[in-house]
């Protein structure tokens, strides 16, 4: 809830947008309810003025000594801000914000600064305060990574960073930006885009997430295969810390120790306020050309992605999903806009009964797209690919920002869908795929209930790729947390029993967190320990995250 854009405090995205149906809503409820044997059934959401928020642990003359630091109008004790800042978007979080039960995660205020210094300035009163600070971007975090907990401390405050939202500096020759961390990706991408740039940086959350959630939280975009993972992306930073100011130089490479650079990315607030970062920045695409392929089955269609992202060709997105995601989204399309099936005969007669979809975007300058596009053609149909032309992964490109608004109205009615992820070697893909939808199903099984488990490749790099499930089911009315926790604890213990990492891109935050130390182990989280105790000795930033 802002002044700048009406978003959802309790739900996805833009208030004034939501999923378009086709008009066929109760058809898709229909579809739901006969694959997943669970009646639709209203279950709408608390008004924001039936929450219960706690109580203000902050004095009079505390906020005042914070409006004076950042400016009247930028401390907010409201219901409104309080509630919009208490919580991240991952289906556990809407889960209490729709019931209005935020529990412990409310910020006792939240502060808008407006640069560095005013950040700066909140982490060294909160310090000697020993107020927790939760750095939140825009709030997309689907781990926990903003819930603004007080840990041991005797309040919290939440750090709204929108308003530092400048390009500071932009170097055409050498193509690197330096913006404030505040800048979210319309407006990031359109700043680069009037001098002829693009960072490329396209998570589905692009709308409402900021350049310092996507470092902080190591994310990775939908045209990560071709611009990078936000990682790989960053050159150089600007923090506030309890214990001062702490600048990462932007050189093209540098020995001078360890990269520092890669300690900030996937921080997840907790070694610092991110207030300025410079990244690397491409032309923008002279062309733009789609592909679409089926595969008999899955290890197919990863042979294939392997083949292409080996051929090192300009690729900006590639996109596997199994047979159950094909099915699935073919099936939902066919719901929202029915019409004559022309495909399934044929496919069924080319002996395509299960098949799985393969959409490819490349981008670059004109005439290497137009002759990598040929090469791609060839690798894709010599790997045993159907191409079906251009279609699908065109309008998987329109329509890519648009289906998380699809979540909310799903959970009026009833039902329930998360996502997770994770990435591993190619030659692991196949069995952690098996290993992880087993697990999903019967965690869902034990329960005596359905489940769809969709799964798709979306990044895939020379020597592996990462593994996107997404999950659909009936929503337990008693005990909707108790169901999500059975699924996710089995989804992840057998990701890191499968030899997977806990998260390829959605950080660790509170959910992932007994999982990550076993991945870093003890002398990993030592050091990492002894940075956070360096650089926050009081551990007032963003406690319980990350390192616990
Ligand atoms: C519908 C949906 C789709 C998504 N799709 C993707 C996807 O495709 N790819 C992907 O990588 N992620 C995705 N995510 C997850 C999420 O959007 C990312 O983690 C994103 O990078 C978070 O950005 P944010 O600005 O919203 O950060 P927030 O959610 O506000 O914060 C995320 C973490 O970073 C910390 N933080 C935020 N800003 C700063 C800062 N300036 N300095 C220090 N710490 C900071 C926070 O304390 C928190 O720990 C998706 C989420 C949703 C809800």
């Amino acid at each position: 809830v802002t002044e700048e854009a009406p978003t959802r405090w309790n739900g996805w995205g833009d208030a004034r947008r939501t999923f378009d149906f086709h008009g066929r809503a109760d058809a898709l409820w229909a579809f739901l309810e006969e694959a997943l044997a669970h009646p639709a059934r209203a279950t709408p959401a608390e008004e924001l003025a039936r929450l219960s928020l706690p109580e203000l642990r902050l004095g009079d003359g505390e906020l005042d000594a914070l409006r004076g630091l950042v400016g009247a109008e930028h401390v907010r004790v409201d219901a409104a801000a309080r509630a919009a800042h208490a919580l991240g978007r991952s289906y556990r979080d809407l889960l209490r914000l729709r019931a209005g039960e935020p529990g412990r995660a409310v910020p006792d205020a939240v502060l808008r600064p407006g640069d560095h210094d005013g950040v700066q300035a909140i982490l060294g009163w909160a310090h000697e305060r020993e107020v927790a600070v939760v750095p939140f971007g825009s709030g997309s975090s689907v781990v926990g990574g903003v819930e603004a907990l007080a840990g041991p401390h005797r309040a919290a405050v939440s750090v709204d960073l929108r308003r530092l939202s400048r390009l500071l500096d932009f170097d055409p020759i050498s193509r690197v930006a330096t913006f404030e961390a505040g800048v979210e990706g319309p407006a990031l991408e359109a700043a680069l885009e009037s001098r002829g740039h693009l960072l490329g940086h396209h998570p589905q959350s692009f709308e409402h997430s900021t350049l310092g959630g996507w470092i902080a939280a190591r994310g990775a975009g939908q045209k990560s295969n071709r611009y990078g993972t936000m990682a790989e992306r960053l050159v150089g930073a600007r923090l506030a810390t309890p214990v001062g100011e702490w600048i990462i130089e932007p050189h093209p490479h540098s020995a001078a120790g360890p990269d520092l650079t890669q300690v900030i990315a996937g921080s997840e607030g907790a070694l610092g306020v991110i207030t300025e970062a410079t990244v690397s920045v491409h032309a923008l695409p002279e062309r733009r050309r789609f592909a679409a392929f089926l595969f008999r089955d899955f290890p197919a269609g990863a042979a294939a992605v392997r083949t292409l992202v080996q051929a090192e060709l300009p690729l900006t997105t590639v996109r596997l999903s199994d047979a159950d995601e094909t099915y699935f989204y073919g099936a939902l399309r066919k719901v929202l806009r029915p019409g004559p099936d022309r495909t399934g005969p044929v496919l069924r007669t080319l002996g395509l009964r299960r098949p799985c979809a393969l959409l490819l975007v490349l981008e670059g300058e004109g005439a290497a797209i137009d002759a990598a596009y040929g090469r791609t053609l060839y690798l894709g149909t010599r790997a045993g690919g159907l191409f079906v032309g251009t279609g699908p992964a065109r309008s998987w490109h329109a329509g890519r920002f648009d289906s998380p608004y699809l979540r909310d109205p799903m959970m009026d009615q009833g039902f329930g869908v998360d996502t997770l992820e994770t990435a591993t070697r190619w030659s692991n893909v196949e069995a952690l795929h098996a290993r992880v939808r087993e697990a999903i199903e019967g965690a869902f099984t034990a329960r005596g209930e359905r489940v769809l488990v969709l799964a798709h490749v979306s990044h895939a790099y020379p020597d592996g790729a990462s593994l996107y499930f997404t999950f659909v089911f009936g929503r337990d009315r008693e005990d909707p947390e108790g169901q999500w926790r059975a699924a996710k604890d089995a989804a992840s213990d057998a990701i890191r029993a499968g030899g997977g990492t806990i998260s390829h891109h959605h950080g660790v935050g509170l959910d992932h967190r007994r999982w990550m130390d076993e991945e870093v182990g003890d002398v990993g989280l030592r050091a990492l320990r002894g940075l956070k105790a360096a650089v926050d000795p009081k551990g007032i930033l963003n406690p319980g995250k990350l390192l616990g």
